[in-house]
């Protein structure tokens, strides 16, 4: 089988995690803050909290963003689900802005023209949240002066984007956004088995962060309410969840973290023959931007033929496949009042979509029997 993408772990990845299983502290010891410091030289941002998931960090995010009931959250339909969850988690409405047709991203125009009617009416969304869908970033200068003009807050979903780079700095600086958040799932760019992070220049934000992924709880002298001095006391000082990451995992992102740069590099390999090889065909192949590069998570195709090519790949072991159905399409969205034709620039890319194999571990070999397959379609 050649999956569309997957988890490329080494001897070194598998000893560093084992020094920690061998060390006194598993969880909450020295190795998920320098897992969080590096993730900060990486990227250049100030503050890094690492979660158990990228939707726990979306999640702490709106929440350290003040999101909540009377509150509305906008995101791209284009995404994965967890994008849009988040927001009614936190018992807030969500809404969608349809994506570009040429860059599959959020779309800037749609953005304005649904801002303009929401000013009007009185409903404006307190946090806007693009999606670097395939690792392309979104138009983030233009969606920061909409912030500015609205004043609604950014949460860039960057779940797919670490490695990737914007106006000359990497996806993560926080640049034009209040919180970035990754994912270390094991098919994106680097992972941690589960994981996640909130990246953040604003140190308030990221001690809210902070202290409600793990129950609210601080041992901070300047934030504890308890002015006794006793070493064993702990105040809760608000309400939290534990969405920590354990020190097992961030052995496994620290060390992957050392090879980002081989990993992008193995990526754009992959993406520029596909480029090459499939430039003939009757496809439409990936917005592709030289000047801000993608981390190249996803080599997504357009093709009329979508199912036929799906079967037709899968047959011969090579496990393409489709991101995304877009959420508001999706069974609970449609129960919450949101119709097919709501977004039609997300549901015409869905209609011939297919993810190509893209990932460190894919040989030559087996790229090349992707091309061959797709070239005989
Ligand atoms: C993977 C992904 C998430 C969720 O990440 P987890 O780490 O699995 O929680 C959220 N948004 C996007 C765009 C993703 O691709």
């Amino acid at each position: 089988m050649i999956p569309y993408s997957r988890q490329s772990i080494n001897e070194q990845d598998i000893e560093e995690v084992i020094k920690v299983l061998r060390s006194d502290l598993i969880t909450q010891g020295p190795i998920n803050k320098k897992f969080e410091e590096e993730i900060c030289s990486y990227t250049g941002c100030k503050y890094s909290v690492v979660t158990n998931s990228a939707t726990s960090a979306l999640h702490l995010a709106c929440l350290a963003l003040g999101l909540g009931p009377g509150d509305t959250l906008w995101t791209s339909p284009n995404s994965y689900v967890a994008s849009a969850n988040v927001g009614l988690l936190c018992n807030a409405e969500v809404d969608f802005v349809d994506i570009d047709s040429k860059t599959y991203n959020m779309c800037v125009k749609a953005l304005d023209q649904k801002l303009r009617k929401a000013e009007a009416d009185g409903k404006l969304p307190k946090i806007v949240m693009p999606v670097h869908f395939a690792g392309q970033s979104c138009d983030m200068i233009s969606i920061k002066k909409l912030a500015e003009k609205y004043g609604f807050k950014i949460i860039e979903d960057a779940s797919h984007a670490i490695g990737g780079r914007y106006n000359g700095k990497p996806i993560g600086s926080c640049s034009f956004s209040d919180i970035v958040v990754f994912s270390f799932h094991p098919v994106k760019i680097i992972t941690t088995g589960e994981g996640g992070s909130a990246l953040t220049n604003d140190l308030r934000l990221s001690e809210r962060l902070r202290l409600m992924c793990s129950h609210g709880v601080t041992r901070d002298p300047s934030k504890m309410v308890t002015k006794s001095g006793d070493a064993w006391v702990y105040d809760q000082i608000s309400l939290g969840f534990n969405f920590r990451m354990s020190d097992l995992n961030a052995a496994l992102g620290l060390s992957q973290l050392k090879r980002i740069d081989q990993f992008i590099r193995k990526r754009n390999e992959i993406a520029k023959r596909y480029d090459e090889e499939l430039s003939q065909l009757n496809l439409k192949l990936p917005f592709r931007d030289f000047a801000n590069p993608s981390s190249l998570h996803l080599y997504p195709i357009q093709t009329k033929q979508r199912g036929r090519v799906f079967d037709l790949c899968h047959k011969e072991g090579i496990k393409v496949n489709v991101h995304y159905k877009p959420i508001h399409i999706q069974p609970f969205w449609q129960n919450r009042g949101f119709l097919p034709g709501d977004h039609p620039n997300s549901e015409a890319y869905y209609s011939k979509a297919i993810s190509l194999p893209i990932h460190p571990e894919l040989s030559d070999e087996q790229q090349e029997k992707v091309i061959k397959v797709l070239k005989s379609i």
